[in-house]
């Protein structure tokens, strides 16, 4: 099976300074926008820095997991924030991947990136 790259959506790419050329958003932990703290991006959206160069490019595999796990954080520090609380911590749990073709499943777990 091949993909195409993941890109970001040009609604977010044309806000100076809310995201990377490939329309990415820089966040905190908290998913918040590094630019802009009142816009929160979680998913595909969110800029996930890769921690290696390979020879050919293929970026950092982003899939629903996370995804998932990121949108919590996010939701909970959105509540916090409405109400005038501190913002809670950021996500610590383990990057997983469920991946299926329909007959077959694989659970794909990875190591925490440092930094
Ligand atoms: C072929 C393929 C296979 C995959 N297989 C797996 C797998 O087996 N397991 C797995 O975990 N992950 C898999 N993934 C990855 C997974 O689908 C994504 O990680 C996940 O969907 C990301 O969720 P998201 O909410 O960030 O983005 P999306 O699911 O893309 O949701 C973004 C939503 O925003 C909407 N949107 C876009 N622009 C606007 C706008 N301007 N205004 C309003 N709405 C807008 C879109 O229509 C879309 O509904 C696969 C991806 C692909 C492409």
């Amino acid at each position: 099976m091949v993909v195409p790259p993941f890109a970001g959506q040009d609604v977010v790419r044309a806000t100076p300074g809310l995201s990377d050329d490939k329309g990415y958003v820089p966040v905190q932990d908290t998913y918040q926008s590094k630019a802009y703290p009142e816009i929160y991006a979680a998913g595909i959206a969110a800029q996930v820095p890769a921690p290696w160069q390979t020879a050919v490019p293929i970026g950092i595999p982003k899939t629903g997991f996370p995804t998932e796990s990121m949108a919590k954080v996010a939701a909970r520090n959105i509540v916090a924030a409405i109400k005038g609380e501190p913002h809670p911590a950021g996500d610590d749990g383990a990057p997983l991947a469920l991946l299926r073709d329909g007959r077959h499943a694989i659970c794909a777990v990875g190591d925490r990136q440092p930094g």
